[in-house]
């Protein structure tokens, strides 16, 4: 399988190439020259499939020879070394809960087999791997956490200085071995433009094997469409249509289960559910595009004003609005409307939803109240843990979050990191002296 870039489609380059490099030189995201069809025997008996099973017959035709078969599979069972159930809460709706990674998000999937895979790669070139990632707060800890330990990879993690919440910091900072993380006196978008310019500085790439991890590597948009089929899977009516709503950022999650319903995957629709920031809801509904900066929410993980894996949708409906109408819905929440769905799933259903899954369930509701459809199997991608959002749910709930061990553990190690000023020498002599 070859991988071109969506903004020139006559360069071509391998999996090894589109995962070490992670953005095309073009500036474009990589993408697969076709995607499979999975055989309906398959989908037939998908019950007879693990999770990890799953995986790994989709990252065979994926990766297509360039990571030998039994390597590919310790692969997948080393990164998705945890479950992704589908808890029913009604006849007609249903949570797929992607939290059960190490640090609580559905990242985990993604940073963890592209962090194995690079893994896998490194070994076969005779430096070290350094890899630069800025964050915000989730990316960064699922990125650190995937690679920790890893042979032949160093991580370098950049992070805004008191702008990432407390457990978010002590994810972020309490590994060691391979694990850097380095605090920025400055704020988000002043990481972001310190790896940028290190990614342009040629004295620094020549000195050290540099490479990204950031949220549009293919690496990690693979591994995000086991859990679509492994959710159908746990369907127990498989007649009644599918209609799932992705609580969207950058819209990488939602990309996934598209090209799982592109593999063959029977969904009726996807619903993008979006925070106020909806630039995406804009373009499904009026077909404009108008990126613009993001404004802060509940559901801060989906603050994005310029989608990047829009590109990657367009792509693959040859920029068709009216075929991506067919297949996706999308809306935008407000803040306390986030609020009124914790509140509504606590009460209807007892189960305790954070607040991206809150806005997932809202549109989903919307959704199908609009369409007139009741006899359907709706479902909800909860995208991460309530207790990493302990303080807004405790208040809409009024009831107390227990905070997973995996989670507690680290708030009693100590925190590691090395400060900086935003300065781009002060990361290059870092860098270059680590
Ligand atoms: C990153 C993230 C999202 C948004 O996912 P995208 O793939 O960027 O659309 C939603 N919820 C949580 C909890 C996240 O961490």
């Amino acid at each position: 399988m070859k991988y071109y870039s969506t903004r020139g489609k006559n360069n071509f380059v391998s999996f090894k190439t589109a995962v070490i490099e992670g953005l095309s030189n073009d500036g474009g995201l990589f993408m697969p020259e076709s995607i499979p069809l999975l055989p309906l025997s398959m989908i037939q008996q998908i019950e007879n499939y693990s999770l990890r099973e799953i995986g790994y017959e989709i990252s065979k035709y994926f990766i297509d020879g360039e990571i030998p078969d039994q390597k590919l599979s310790n692969i997948v069972e080393h990164a998705i070394n945890f479950d992704a159930p589908l808890v029913e809460l009604s006849d007609n709706l249903s949570v797929l809960e992607l939290f059960h990674g190490p640090t609580l998000a559905f990242k985990d999937f993604g940073a963890r087999f592209m962090a194995k895979t690079m893994e896998f790669f490194a070994a076969g070139m005779n430096r070290e791997l350094n890899i630069l990632v800025a964050t915000s707060g989730d990316t960064g800890s699922a990125v650190a956490h995937g690679f920790y330990g890893a042979e032949g990879i160093k991580v370098f993690i950049l992070y805004p200085k008191g702008k990432v919440s407390f457990l978010q910091e002590k994810q972020l900072t309490t590994l060691d071995k391979n694990i850097t993380a380095i605090e920025v006196n400055g704020t988000f978008d002043d990481c972001q433009s310190l790896v940028k310019e290190a990614f342009v500085d040629e004295q620094l790439k020549s000195e050290i094997n540099l490479s990204s991890a950031n949220s549009i590597n293919i690496a990690r948009l693979i591994p995000q469409s086991f859990y679509f089929i492994n959710a159908y899977k746990q369907l127990k009516d498989k007649n009644k249509p599918a209609v799932i709503s992705v609580p969207s950022g950058n819209l990488g999650n939602i990309t996934a289960g598209l090209m799982a319903k592109k593999m063959g995957l029977p969904v009726l629709r996807f619903i993008g559910a979006a925070n106020k920031n909806d630039v995406f809801t804009e373009f499904i509904t009026d077909h404009k595009f108008n990126p613009r900066k993001s404004v802060q929410t509940l559901s801060n993980a989906m603050d994005v004003g310029n989608p990047s894996n829009l590109e990657r949708i367009v792509d693959l409906y040859n920029n068709n609005i009216e075929e991506m109408r067919k297949d996706i819905s999308s809306s935008s929440w407000s803040d306390e409307e986030t609020e009124i769905g914790i509140k509504e799933v606590f009460e209807k259903y007892s189960y305790i939803i954070d607040p991206h899954g809150a806005v997932g369930y809202q549109a989903l509701k919307y959704f199908l109240a609009n369409q007139n459809i009741d006899n359907v199997n709706g479902i909800v991608v909860e995208t991460a843990h309530p207790a990493k959002f302990n303080d807004i749910v405790e208040k809409v709930t009024q009831k107390e979050i227990i905070i997973p061990d995996r989670l507690a553990v680290c708030i009693t190690k100590e925190k590691k990191s090395i400060q900086i000023k935003k300065s781009y020498n002060e990361l290059k002599n870092l860098l270059l002296n680590t």
